[in-house]
């Protein structure tokens, strides 16, 4: 195996394979260097587990919510669940996705990356050894992020489960409190809930706090009609005793048979050798729309790290800029920067489409409303229950939801969507397509959706704004 490559990739996650993957394609030489998982965080321990544990508690109430379709009493059953959930992560083994690099032609080095100089890494491999690894072009760092523990008095004592283990679960607990009002925890509640555990959600401001205010009031009643007990408020400490984890909150306290915490992510930067070259360990790479290290003509940041959405999809778009500038630069070919071109990841700033799998669904894309205010836009806003619509009575009895829309009334186009409730998932990327095409308002009412379907909310949310003008 070389010791030189045109590209060295440090974690090969979803972001990592994809920048390897678009540079190798454009004819570069890639090593990608991996410390534990070929397929990283979402392929193991985040998005595909967390979907599967979540998915049969989802077709089940969809179920339920169908006259004739399944008894209201209907449990799951959490070994199946699980089992399922093992087949989505291949029971931990990463040799199909190795497979998969030997086939695209991406040499893999296992071990611990740190960049121990200008286009240098260096990885100290499972048995202890140090190889030196050279770029002849560029450095892309992909090393994701962590799970956050909150700083609060006991915490590491009782052993609380990350992200991780809570994905990874094997014995759903009886009981667990879930520290955290935000994706992941939202997801978590709904998951172990239906899975049969008695969930306690603790969030410190208000649930789903960055989404539109409609969706935190949704999702908290959805999971309170699960079972969930929602408590806000600050934890001041934390203690497992006979195996019962306790968190105070002042005054009150709740308990529950494990602790899951879910209160951020911080970089995989601590150890990776940004010492060597000028940069603060722990720190979020800050980079450019070409997805390069400020200061560096040879240093790139892609997915996680860079913080710039904290998606998989989004992190695997930046990554085919981030491939493609690379091979561009390394085979003296026009890098184009101006807004929308393959060689700049434009969609993060205003575009970036996000589906939240709790109880009920959320999905939306862009600017909330206030994101829009507060950018200075001249925005009208449009508001439409989903129950309204047929396909959505259809789909579910008693069918409850919002959708809204915000709208450039300057540009007369969409900024921001936003739809919550059951099966609003694929609902989301019609909404995509507005804001990256900037479809003019005028031209979108030609979009004719399906009769009947729950895209007719598209109609209704149309005529709504023609009614209010
Ligand atoms: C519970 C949960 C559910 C989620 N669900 C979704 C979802 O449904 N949809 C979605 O879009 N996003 C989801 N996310 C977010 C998603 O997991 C991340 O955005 C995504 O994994 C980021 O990809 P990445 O390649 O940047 O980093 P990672 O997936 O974290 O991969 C980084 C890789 O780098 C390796 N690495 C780190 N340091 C080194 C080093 N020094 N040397 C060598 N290798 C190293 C790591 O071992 C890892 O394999 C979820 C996150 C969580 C926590």
């Amino acid at each position: 195996m070389s010791t030189t490559y045109d590209l060295i990739v440090i974690g090969a996650g979803p972001v990592g394979e994809n920048v390897a993957d678009y540079a190798h394609r454009d004819g570069l030489s890639v090593v990608v260097v991996e410390s534990e998982l070929v397929g990283g965080e979402c392929s193991y321990w985040a998005c595909m587990p967390s979907k599967a544990l979540l998915r049969s508690g989802s077709a089940l109430r969809a179920a339920q919510r169908v006259a004739g379709a399944a008894p209201a009493d209907a449990k799951l059953d959490p070994i199946a669940v699980l089992a399922r959930r093992d087949s989505f992560t291949s029971n931990w083994s990463d040799a199909g996705q190795v497979d998969w690099l030997q086939g695209a032609g991406i040499d893999l080095v296992r071990g611990h990356g740190r960049i121990t100089g200008e286009r240098e890494v260096t990885v100290e491999t499972p048995d202890g050894e140090h190889r030196i690894l050279r770029a002849t072009h560029a450095v892309a760092v992909t090393t994701g992020s962590a799970a956050l523990l909150p700083d609060i008095p006991g915490i590491t004592e009782v052993a609380p489960w990350t992200s991780r283990e809570a994905t990874a679960v094997e014995v759903i607990p009886e009981s667990v409190i879930i520290l955290g009002g935000g994706v992941v925890a939202t997801e978590m509640a709904t998951a172990y809930q239906a899975l049969g555990s008695q969930v306690t959600l603790v969030a410190r401001g208000s649930v789903l706090g960055g989404q539109e205010p409609f969706v935190g009031d949704a999702v908290s009643a959805g999971l309170r009609e699960l079972g969930v007990t929602i408590v806000h408020g600050s934890p001041t400490s934390v203690t497992r005793e006979d195996g019962v984890v306790t968190l105070a909150l002042g005054d009150e306290s709740v308990s529950g048979a494990e602790l899951i915490v879910a209160t951020g992510r911080t970089p995989r930067t601590g150890d990776i050798g940004l010492d060597h070259i000028g940069l603060k360990p722990g720190t979020w790479l800050d980079v450019d729309d070409h997805l390069q290290v400020h200061g560096f003509d040879w240093l790139y940041a892609a997915g996680d790290v860079n913080h710039r959405a904290l998606l998989t999809h989004q992190g695997k778009y930046q990554a085919r800029a981030a491939g493609k500038v690379i091979a561009a630069r390394a085979n003296g070919t026009q890098i184009v920067s101006t807004p929308w071109s393959d060689h700049v990841a434009t969609a993060d700033h205003a575009a970036v489409p996000q589906v939240i799998f709790s109880e009920p669904e959320v999905s939306a894309v862009g600017l909330t409303a206030a994101a829009a205010e507060a950018a200075g836009l001249r925005t009208r806003v449009v508001d439409y229950e989903l129950g309204w619509v047929a396909g959505s009575s259809l789909q579910a009895d008693g069918y409850s939801g919002k959708a809204r829309i915000v709208v450039d009334e300057d540009r007369g186009v969409i900024v921001g969507a936003t739809f919550v409730g059951q099966d609003v998932a694929e609902l989301i990327h019609a909404a995509t397509i507005a804001v990256v095409g900037e479809v003019p308002l005028s031209r979108l009412w030609h979009a004719v959706p399906s009769y009947p379907t729950m895209s007719e909310v598209w109609l209704r949310l149309l005529e709504t704004y023609r009614s209010e003008a």
